[in-house]
């Protein structure tokens, strides 16, 4: 008897151009060959409310089949500061949606040129700051910015960490 294997992708971006207009073969393909799960993160406000569409849609293939909501480094430039609010909106419209599973992808870009890191941080702050707030995991997008990806990671355990010894004192 064999025993056939069953995969999981953490990460794709199904709602790609490229890929959308094959997604039913892409997906049908998938599931054939033991596909059980795939993440598919959102990278820009727009597309949110698609992601969760395709998320569902296609659930009966691919049954752990998930999606992030989130703003991507490398769309921050078009992004407007107040998609942060819309962000929040999503994620208190979906927290009781199985489906929906964390922020992301979310993350700082250095090396891709021309990217304002100090906008790039203003999202990934903002965008930690929800993840924090409603205890939900981050997918990253880390490109020669592990150090100060690490940095605001530690900075928040740190602050958490002394938030509860503060509360057992
Ligand atoms: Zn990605």
């Amino acid at each position: 008897m064999s025993i056939s294997p069953s995969w999981v992708d953490t990460h794709c971006h199904l709602d790609a151009p490229e890929l959308l207009a094959n997604l039913p073969l892409i997906l049908a393909e998938a599931s054939q060959k033991g596909v059980q799960a795939i993440l598919l993160p959102s990278v820009q406000a727009s597309d949110f409310d698609h992601v969760k569409e395709i998320a569902h849609q296609y659930s009966k293939q691919i049954p752990g089949l998930v999606y992030t909501l989130g703003i991507h480094p490398l769309y921050i430039q078009k992004a407007k500061e107040s998609d942060l609010q819309v962000l929040q909106e999503a994620i208190e419209a979906n927290l009781e949606d199985p489906r929906f599973v964390g922020i992301g992808e979310i993350g700082l870009d250095y090396f891709v040129e021309g990217l304002d890191p100090q906008r790039q941080a203003f999202f990934f702050q903002g965008q930690l700051d929800l993840a924090q707030q409603y205890q939900l995991p981050v997918v990253l997008h880390v490109r020669r910015s592990q150090d100060a990806i690490l940095k605001a990671l530690r900075q928040r355990t740190k602050d958490r960490l002394s938030f509860s010894r503060d509360s057992w004192i």
